[in-house]
C-alpha cells in the first residue's frame, strides 16, 4: 500500500481545491519538504549576484545537459515526503548542490513526444503525440546551432522510441534544414547490432502507452555507422554491453556517456522513457523504473565530473515531461495514465545544478514548461526568438 492515512486525507482534501491552488499546495508540499529534508535554503529574493560568468571565452566552453525525468512521474511518488524512498541518489547527492524548483506546470498536451517536442522548443506544440514528425516550431538545438554557428557534432538527443527521431530539427523555414541536433535511438543502434540470437526485448521496448503505435525498430547501415564512426564501439563491444543492461534507459544512458566521450557536445538532450511503464498498471514496475531514474540520473552526473570536457562547465537540468493522474481523480486510474490533465499530472519539478547554478536553494514561484529554452537560451547566449516561454530569472 503506497501511502498513509494521512496522505490520503491530504489528497482528498485537495480535490476541493481549484486548479490553481492545487498546484501551489504541491508546489509547497515539495518545498517544506526539500528544505526539512536537505536542509535547502528557501529562495524569493536574490540575495547574492548572479554566480554567471560572463565572459565568452566561458561561455564557449559551456556545457548543458537536459535529463527529462521519464514518462510521467508523480510528486507522491518523488519529491513529495512519502515519495522519498524513491529518489535517494537525486535527494541527497543531487538536490543539496540544486536550484529547486517545486511547481513547474506543463500547460500542454500531456503525451510524451508532443510534450517533449514542447520542452525542446519552448512552445507547446499542437502536433499529433502518436506520428514521427517534426515540430512546428524551432528546436532549441536550432537556435544554439544557428546563433552561434556551432557545428552538427555539438548538439545530440538520445530518444527513447523511433517516435521521436524527428525531435531534433523543425520544418521552420529561417532555422530548420541541416540546422538541427543529431538524434540517436538506441534502440535502433541495438537492434541493427544484434543480429545473434541473444534477446534484446527487454531492452528493445519501444512504446508503453498504445499497442498501436509501435513503430518499427528496424536496424540499418545507417546506425551502425554511427556506432562505430560517431561512437567508436564495435558491434561485439556494443551487444557484449548490452547484455548486462537492465532497462532502455540504462541504455540511453551508456550510449549518452559514449557520446560525452567521443564527440563532447556542448547541448546535449537525453529523454529517459521507463518510468511509463506505469501504464501496463503494475505500480512495482512504476516504482522501480523512478528508483533507476534517480540512480541514472546521479550516474550521468558523476560521469559530468569524470570528462574533462564538461567537469567544472556544466550545467544539468532534470526534469519530468509532466507528472500522472491524481488517484481521486475519476476520470482517470491513479498512476497508471496521465489522462485527465489534472493538476496532479500538469504540475512537476526541476532541479538545476553546476556551472552557474546557486547550489542549496528552493524557489517555488511558478514556472512552466516552455521557460526551459529561453533560459539555456540566456544560459549559453542565443536567442531563443519564437518560443512562448519566458528565462526563469533564478536561473540567470
Ligand atoms: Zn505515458
Amino acid at each position: 500500500m503506497p501511502y498513509s492515512i494521512n496522505d490520503r486525507f491530504a489528497s482528498s482534501r485537495l480535490a476541493n481545491l481549484a486548479p490553481q491552488e492545487v498546484a501551489r499546495h504541491l508546489g509547497r508540499t515539495r518545498r517544506d519538504f526539500l528544505r526539512d529534508a536537505t536542509g535547502m535554503a528557501l529562495g524569493g529574493t536574490l540575495l547574492s549576484a548572479s554566480p554567471f560568468v560572463r565572459a565568452a571565452t566561458a561561455k564557449k566552453k559551456r556545457k548543458i545537459i537536459v535529463i527529462t525525468f521519464g514518462g510521467g512521474a508523480r510528486d507522491q511518488e518523488t519529491f513529495a515526503p512519502e515519495g522519498q524512498v524513491n529518489i535517494p541518489h537525486m535527494l541527497n547527492e543531487l538536490a543539496p548542490q540544486s536550484s529547486f524548483f517545486t511547481q513547474v506546470t506543463n500547460h500542454g498536451i500531456l503525451g510524451h513526444y508532443v510534450a517533449t517536442a514542447s520542452l525542446a522548443t519552448g512552445v507547446y506544440e499542437t502536433l499529433n503525440n502518436f506520428s514521427a514528425v517534426p515540430p512546428d516550431h524551432p528546436t532549441i538545438f536550432e537556435y544554439f546551432r544557428k546563433d552561434l554557428g556551432r557545428p552538427v557534432s555539438d548538439a545530440w538527443v538520445v530518444a527513447p522510441s523511433n517516435g521521436f527521431n524527428r525531435i531534433g530539427e523543425s520544418e521552420s523555414r529561417s532555422y530548420g534544414a541541416g540546422l538541427g541536433a543529431q538524434v540517436i535511438l538506441p534502440k535502433r543502434l541495438l537492434s541493427a547490432a544484434s543480429s545473434s540470437t541473444t534477446d534484446y526485448s527487454h531492452l528493445l521496448h519501444d512504446n508503453y502507452e498504445t499497442p498501436l503505435y509501435a513503430p518499427q525498430v528496424s536496424g540499418g547501415e545507417f546506425e551502425l555507422q554511427q556506432l562505430e564512426r560517431v561512437l567508436k564501439l564495435s558491434v561485439d563491444d556494443f551487444t557484449q554491453h548490452a547484455k548486462s543492461l537492465s532497462s532502455p534507459d540504462e541504455l540511453s544512458v551508456y550510449i549518452a556517456r559514449q557520446l560525452m566521450r567521443q564527440e563532447s557536445p556542448s547541448l546535449l538532450w537525453i529523454t529517459m522513457h521507463d518510468i511509463d511503464v506505469a501504464h501496463s498498471g503494475a505500480y512495482s514496475l512504476y516504482i522501480d523504473a523512478i528508483r533507476r531514474t534517480d540512480r541514472l540520473c546521479a550516474a550521468l552526473w558523476k560521469a559530468v565530473q569524470e570528462e574533462p570536457e564538461y567537469a567544472g562547465n556544466t550545467t544539468l537540468l532534470v526534469l519530468p515531461d509532466f507528472g500522472r493522474d491524481a488517484d481521486e481523480d475519476s476520470g482517470g486510474n491513479g498512476f497508471q495514465h496521465h489522462r485527465t490533465g489534472d493538476p496532479a499530472s500538469r504540475t512537476t519539478w526541476m532541479m538545476a545544478l553546476g556551472q552557474g547554478v546557486r547550489p542549496g536553494v528552493v524557489y517555488d514561484s511558478p514556472v512552466q514548461s516552455i521557460d526551459l529554452v529561453p533560459s539555456i537560451g540566456v544560459m549559453m547566449g542565443f536567442s531563443a526568438a519564437q518560443s512562448q516561454g519566458k528565462p526563469i530569472r533564478e536561473l540567470l
